[in-house]
Parts: C-alpha cells; sequence; structure tokens
C-alpha cells in the first residue's frame, strides 16, 4: 500500500459507505439525531471537502469541524504582536504564507508589507535562518505557529542557531498543543460529541497515548486517521463501531505512518527548547489552560518576546472578533460556515473577514472551495 491511488479505490470506497450506514442504523442514528463525530485536524476538514464523504455518508452521521487549524485559532491579539514587530526597523519577519493574509485588528501581515515592513514568506524556519545567515546586520525573526506537526522543526532550527551562534535570529513563538482544546471541548456543555477522528500528522509526532484521557475520563472514542478518503472512511467505521459496540478506546487507524509513542527524536528537541504557557488564547474557544508553548530561558537569546519586549500579553487580552463574524460559533462547531452571515458575501477567500476562510484547512474555506454558495445560506 505505497501509493496514493490504492487509497482511493472506489470499489473499497463503496464497501466501507456501505458498512457505515450499517453501523449508523445499528445505532438508531438519524438525520435529526445524528451521531457527530468530531474530526480535530484542519487537514481531516479539507479532505473531507475534497472527496465529499460529507455527502457520501448517510444523514445520520455529522461531521463537526474542530479547532484543528493553527492559523484559524490563532487570536487576533497576536497577530497584532506580530505586526508590531514586523514594523520595527531592521526586522526581516518571516512567515507561512496563510499568516500573512489573517486579519489582527489594524491589519495583516500582507497588509503591513504593503505599507513598507520586511514581511518574507518562507517554506520552513530554515529558510528563516539562511535569512539571517546571509543579513548578519537585520533581525530576522520567524512567525513560530502549528501544533505538534511544525513545534519540532522548529526546535531544531533554535537548537541549531545556538550552534552556530547566530545572534540575529529569533521565533515569535505561537506554537500549540492538541490535548488541551479537546479537554476544553469536551468540557463544554453546550457540545454534544459522540466521537473524534484522531489528527495524524500531530500523532507522528507525539503518538497515540496522549489521547488516552478521552477514553478513560469522557467515555469517548477516539481513532486517529490518515487524511486518504479510504482511511477517512476506516476511521469514520472504527469509531462507529465502538460507538454501537459500548466502547470507547484508543485506536490507530493510520498505524502505517503513527508509532503508539510518536517519534522520540523530535519530542526531545521539544522539551528541551520549549516548556507550556499557563495558558494560551485561541480564536472563538477563549483561553485554555497549558495549550501553548513558550521558548525556555536557555534559549531566551532566541525567543522574539524576550528580544523585543513583546511579552505574552503586551497586545493580548479580549479582543472582538470583526463585527458579522461567526468564527468563534464554527470553531466551537456549534454552527456549519455557511450558517455564517457573512459566509461568501463580506467573506471570501479572496477577501477573508475571519480566519477561517484565510487558510486552505479552513472549515470556511474548504466549505466555500467544496460546496460553494450551493449550500443553504443563514436563515
Ligand atoms: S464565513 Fe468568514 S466570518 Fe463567517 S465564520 Fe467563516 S471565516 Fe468567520
Amino acid at each position: 500500500m505505497r501509493f496514493a491511488s490504492e487509497f482511493r479505490d472506489p470499489k473499497l470506497a463503496k464497501g466501507l459507505l456501505a458498512a457505515i450506514e450499517r453501523v449508523v442504523a445499528e445505532i438508531g442514528a438519524t438525520a435529526d439525531n445524528p451521531v457527530r463525530i468530531m474530526e480535530i485536524c484542519g487537514g481531516h476538514t479539507h479532505a473531507i471537502f475534497r472527496y465529499g464523504l460529507d455527502k457520501l455518508t448517510p444523514p445520520g452521521l455529522e461531521f463537526i469541524h474542530g479547532p484543528g487549524c493553527p492559523v484559524c485559532v490563532l487570536p487576533m491579539a497576536r497577530v497584532d504582536e506580530a505586526v508590531k514587530i514586523a514594523e520595527r526597523e531592521g526586522v526581516i519577519f518571516t512567515t507561512f504564507g496563510d499568516a500573512m493574509r489573517v486579519p489582527g485588528t489594524g491589519k495583516s501581515l500582507i497588509q503591513a508589507k504593503a505599507e513598507g515592513a520586511y514581511v518574507r514568506m518562507v517554506y520552513s524556519p530554515l529558510d528563516a535562518l539562511e535569512l539571517a545567515r546571509r543579513n548578519p546586520g537585520r533581525e530576522v525573526v520567524f512567525f513560530g505557529l502549528g501544533f505538534q506537526t511544525t513545534t519540532p522543526s522548529t526546535a531544531l532550527t533554535i537548537l541549531q542557531a545556538e550552534a552556530e551562534g547566530l545572534g540575529n535570529f529569533s521565533v515569535f513563538c505561537n506554537h500549540i498543543t492538541v490535548p488541551p482544546p479537546i479537554e476544553a471541548l469536551l468540557d463544554d456543555p453546550r457540545m454534544v460529541l459522540d466521537g473524534f477522528l484522531g489528527p495524524g500528522h500531530v500523532s507522528m509526532v507525539i503518538g497515540t497515548r496522549p489521547y488516552e484521557f478521552i477514553a478513560r475520563d469522557y467515555g469517548k472514542p477516539i481513532v486517529v486517521a490518515g487524511f486518504e478518503p479510504l482511511d477517512l472512511l476506516q476511521a469514520v467505521l472504527m469509531v462507529l463501531t465502538q460507538i454501537r459496540d459500548g466502547r470507547a478506546e484508543v485506536e490507530n487507524q493510520y498505524a502505517r505512518d503513527v508509532p503508539e509513542d510518536g517519534n522520540p527524536a523530535a519530542l526531545a528537541a521539544c522539551a528541551e527548547v520549549y516548556e507550556p504557557r499557563p495558558s494560551f488564547a485561541w480564536r472563538g474557544l477563549g483561553e485554555i489552560d497549558l495549550s501553548g508553548l513558550r521558548i525556555r530561558e536557555a534559549y531566551g537569546a532566541f525567543d522574539a518576546e524576550r528580544r523585543f519586549g513583546i511579552g505574552y500579553g503586551a497586545a493580548h487580552g479580549e479582543v472582538p472578533e470583526p463585527k458579522g463574524c461567526a468564527c468563534g460559533e464554527v470553531m466551537a462547531g456549534r454552527i456549519k460556515p455557511h450558517q455564517c452571515p457573512e459566509f461568501g458575501k463580506g467573506c471570501t477567500p479572496e477577501v477573508p473577514l475571519g480566519a477561517l476562510m484565510v487558510s486552505s484547512e479552513g472549515a470556511c474555506a474548504a466549505y466555500y472551495r467544496y460546496g460553494g454558495l450551493s449550500l443553504e445560506p443563514a436563515e
């Protein structure tokens, strides 16, 4: 099973869909009282819509889109802080492309760039390190974003910068971690969730053990899933089968890439460089304890917050979402993207009002791209 086509086999997909339909019926779920499965990862949200799995699965199954798009959950206050750093004299601010258009309260990074700030798109933190080597007279800052999928590469880049003694490189660290928001959602009495699809890439780093509390303490099944259509259909069937059988376990559909204990080298690099923040703000979800990472004091020379005196909280606090934006409601799974009054009107991928329309992993961008305006609008 080495090639993508093997994970897109229509005959196998039909068999899995028939099994899903049967188990949904056995559970007794209907369109009015569906089984609600949250896919935590934005990559899964994208794949579900790209392959039309939401339309192929029976109406008794509802996908709830979780907070697994790191760009989407970045609070506006942190975008404002990034803009402040980028606008400093002598700074080259580097970032992944999708973060450039995330709206802050005043402007996005791309708007700051248009006004003269030196903002550069990079594909990896190592690109930023190379810029620092080539520009010794300038401060090169990397916008550290993402879950445990990207935390190791940022950590290893900081370790490399230290090994080279690069004094003009730092990271504006906004890395976040996956288990805490799941716990926050499970503790929210407004959320009704029957099971989870666990993130594939994050789990390659952290393994499957960190999810054990979901089954043990909350009695909900979780299945770590891959990203191809057959991966997702098989993982959905595994969750449904657990629900039907009254089980709640951590299972691993993506075992070809996800070891139970994760990646020890990546975990060691992260433990060396980062420590948990007491709490971190998530757009739409608010402050969540121990959900963000900051750079340890031992590596403080590479911490842009320390270097530029922009500590967490400098521009922080309750920053209201733009008027009409329902990103928080979508992020918490309370409404679907097309039920936001601004969907496809005041908010499109070309001119996004909210963060969920910016990144391709954002639920609104996925709805717009694959479901578009044919979906039933808000009342
Ligand atoms: S349509 Fe735009 S404003 Fe509405 S929830 Fe989605 S991203 Fe936010």
